[in-house]
């Protein structure tokens, strides 16, 4: 399927209208390593020319996120980002300079997090709705 027939679709299926901003701004996130704060995807999508509004980007990425099409998440230094990179994956942070890695699940030997999230939910009584898994460190140093 093309990318912006994905994005249609994606936004259909979670009763969301599809919008120009919502299909630039998905555009943008899903993307390997793409962890973007609004202003750094205001300040792409305005150079690539698409003529919009810091208010319109905040409004679009709290909609995204309520219905689980993006995640939010704080880096190092507290800022708010957004990731909306489909292909299942953990983060690498690298506290040396702050860079965030994706790793795709698919790269790493079966881990089987369903049953950590049933586990989970079972101890807690809770419905588990995401999860999100952050390695923090730095590239080995040699001695
Ligand atoms: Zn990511």
């Amino acid at each position: 399927m093309a990318e912006k027939e994905r994005y249609r679709a994606k936004l259909k299926e979670a009763g969301l209208r599809h919008t120009l901003p919502r299909d630039r701004i998905l555009a943008l996130l899903d993307k390997k390593n793409a962890h973007y704060t609004p202003e750094e995807i205001f300040k792409k999508l305005r150079d690539r020319g698409f003529d919009v509004g810091l208010s319109t980007i905040y409004l679009n990425l709290h909609v995204l996120r309520e219905h689980g099409i993006i995640q939010e998440f704080r880096d190092l230094h507290g800022n708010t980002r957004y990731d909306g990179w489909t292909e299942p994956h953990v983060h690498l942070v690298n506290l040396e300079n702050g860079k965030i890695e994706d790793i795709p699940l698919g790269d790493l030997p079966e881990l089987n997090l369903q049953e950590v999230v049933s586990a989970v939910e079972q101890k807690t009584g809770w419905k588990i709705k995401d999860f999100r898994i952050e390695f923090r460190g730095a590239p080995a140093k040699e001695e």
